[in-house]
């Protein structure tokens, strides 16, 4: 058999993390089966649906290299499809037209509660005659099954059972005439021959409903698997509305798709202790067995040490393109100085995202700075760090050797001449250099510079900054 998955949102906001972990473990089924995966996008409800938010789900797939076989299908070209098939539902009795107001179906909800009984829909208009009110206006119900259960088993939750007594008599078309989501979904799953659908446990009520639409049809009933909810640190649902934990927007704050993924896949599902995966395990490993039945929770501290795992994990030569990529954008040109790839590799252990590391190079490469942080200048700066400033512009410029070793050497040099610690000298000397007081060692901040630019860089600080402090 053909295994063959979907990942199916709606575009009525930006994914989050909650979706993308549906769309990796419907990515991961159909890689792992050598199946197919489908990307259908849910737009049939057009006050709620945005072509930007269409864009979102296409980029960040993108940008995640969730790639897929078939789609984007978009529902809302296919509305004639879905009307065909209701028209034909109406003429087999499958469906019925309710004409029933507002006011009546709010009366009868009304009277159910009073009664304390489970309000729905009470079948008034089911065995209507038909075409009888042919000028009327109506909606479009399914005639579902008035006796008998509905029994599917969930590959997450296992049986679950559903009383059809329980169930309305869904709307398949509304009064404008479009159909409703419950009714697209059937027919998309149905036509496009979905094998496993794999969604949010939200939609676990909606699966009964569902599967007697496709009974009545005659289609082959798929596998459900219902992913518990991810919540949000204060607890609450991800919801589309609140975009903070929009997935495309990590990519802007530095993160890497390597470890977005792995962050994901190990929400709610497990392999013992196992921490990191690369995409290969996790097509190898990936099941339905493992997986909670419980809500996770999203940690972000979690998510930053995998991030910076991947940065140090990765290809060197990786993350190099993605710093120069920030350069290009920034318009610096990072030609002139040190190699961005030997910058890099010093500076990457200290960082956690992307951003980071660009922030902690990008001093190599910019113009000296002309403002200094009023912070650092009265923290480090007195007339005497002053004068071992000048001092040591004297000593690196005799320095025909630039290594590590000999600057090292300066600065101790330095330390025993003004009788101060080494630290006094250096974090003063990182502020000229770079603009800030903590940052690599302060020889290596030196070496990478070359002797000219950090000669130029510190006689730039003095001659802005000797006559401030006097
Ligand atoms: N469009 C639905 C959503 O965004 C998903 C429907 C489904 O997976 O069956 O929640
Ligand atoms: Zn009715």
């Amino acid at each position: 058999m053909l295994i063959k998955t979907r990942f199916a949102p709606s575009p009525s906001g930006e994914l989050h993390f909650g979706n993308i972990r549906t769309a990796l473990y419907s990515w991961l089924y159909a890689k792992q089966n050598n199946g197919v995966f489908i990307l259908r996008i849910e737009d049939t409800d057009t006050s709620r649906s945005c072509k930007k938010f269409s864009k979102n789900i296409i980029d960040t797939l993108k940008w995640l290299k969730l790639n897929w076989n078939e789609g984007p299908y978009f529902q809302s070209k296919k509305i004639h499809r879905y009307q065909e098939i209701i028209n034909f539902m109406l003429s087999q009795d499958l469906a019925y037209k309710c004409y029933c107001g507002n006011d009546q179906l709010n009366y009868v909800k009304k009277i159910q509660s009073l009664r304390g009984i489970k309000t729905k829909y009470n079948g008034a208009c089911r065995n209507l005659k038909k075409n009888l009110h042919t000028l009327q206006k109506y909606v479009v119900r399914f005639k579902n099954p008035l006796s008998g259960e509905v029994t599917f088993h969930d590959m997450i939750r296992g049986k679950i059972v559903v009383k059809n007594i329980e169930l309305d008599d869904l709307i398949i078309q509304r009064e404008n005439g479009i159909p409703t989501y419950n009714f697209c979904v059937v027919i998309d799953d149905m036509e496009s021959e979905i094998t496993h659908v794999i969604r949010g446990e939200d939609h676990i009520n909606n699966t009964p409903r569902q599967i007697n639409i496709l009974n009545a049809l005659g289609a082959k009933i798929p596998n459900y698997a219902h992913l518990s909810m991810i919540l949000n640190s204060n607890k609450k649902n991800l919801s589309k509305r609140n975009n903070l934990l929009s997935v495309l927007k990590y990519k802007k704050l530095g993160y890497l798709p390597e470890a977005i993924l792995n962050y994901i896949v190990r929400l709610g599902w497990s392999r013992g202790n196992k921490e990191i995966f690369s995409l290969k395990e996790m097509i190898d490993l990936f099941n339905f067995k493992s997986m909670t039945k419980s809500s996770s929770v999203f940690d972000g501290k979690k998510l930053l040490w995998i991030n910076k795992y991947y940065i140090n994990s990765l290809k060197k030569s990786k993350i190099t393109n993605l710093i120069i990529k920030i350069f290009k954008k920034k318009n610096i040109d990072f030609t002139q100085g040190p190699r961005l790839s030997d910058v890099i590799s010093v500076f990457s252990s200290r960082v956690s995202t992307i951003l980071d590391l660009f922030h902690e190079v990008s001093f190599f490469y910019k113009d000296i700075f002309i403002e200094y942080d009023k912070k650092y200048l009265n923290n480090y700066f007195n007339l005497q760090s002053l004068k071992i400033l000048r001092q040591s512009y004297k000593e690196f410029l005799g320095l025909s050797n630039w290594n590590m070793q000999e600057i090292f050497q300066i600065i101790k040099k330095l330390s025993i001449r003004f009788n101060v610690l080494i630290k006094d000298i250096i974090y003063p000397m990182r502020v000229a250099l770079v603009g800030k007081s903590n940052s690599i060692g302060i020889n290596k901040v030196m070496f990478f510079l070359g002797k000219e630019k950090s000669l130029s860089r510190l006689k730039n600080f003095l001659n802005i900054y000797n006559e401030f402090f006097l």
